[in-house]
């Protein structure tokens, strides 16, 4: 049996309206591996999908947005004109440094919210 990597996404995503989390979703062992396969492609579509999602903007250290004014992954200070990615948690980030953290784990990096 075959399975059409759009068709996994959609059902993934109907299934995970309510909690955005694809990683509920396990596969039952006696799913052919091209099912895994493609469970796995689409939950890594998805995740970056939601992660675009998020808002970001560049920053500008004269005009703060926030009181936060440095990344808590890479500890550096935000500079003029870094993409900053803001999480639903209001925690915000250098968008590469949280785009890379959230592809592997959807959670926020500082209070582990869900993405
Ligand atoms: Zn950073
Ligand atoms: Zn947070």
């Amino acid at each position: 049996m075959s399975y059409d990597r759009y068709e996994v996404l959609y059902a993934l995503r109907n299934a995970s309206v309510q909690t955005l989390d694809t990683d509920d979703y396990e596969s039952e062992p006696s799913e052919s591996n091209a099912f895994k396969e493609c469970l796995n492609w689409a939950r890594r579509h998805w995740r970056s999908v939601q992660i675009k999602k998020l808002p970001s903007y560049q920053c500008n250290p004269k005009i703060p947005r926030s009181n936060q004014t440095f990344c808590s992954v890479c500890l550096e200070n935000f500079e003029l004109n870094q993409t900053v990615r803001k999480l639903g948690c209001s925690h915000e980030f250098h968008s590469q440094c949280v785009d890379k953290w959230l592809k592997s784990k959807p959670t926020c990096p500082l209070c582990r919210a869900p993405l």
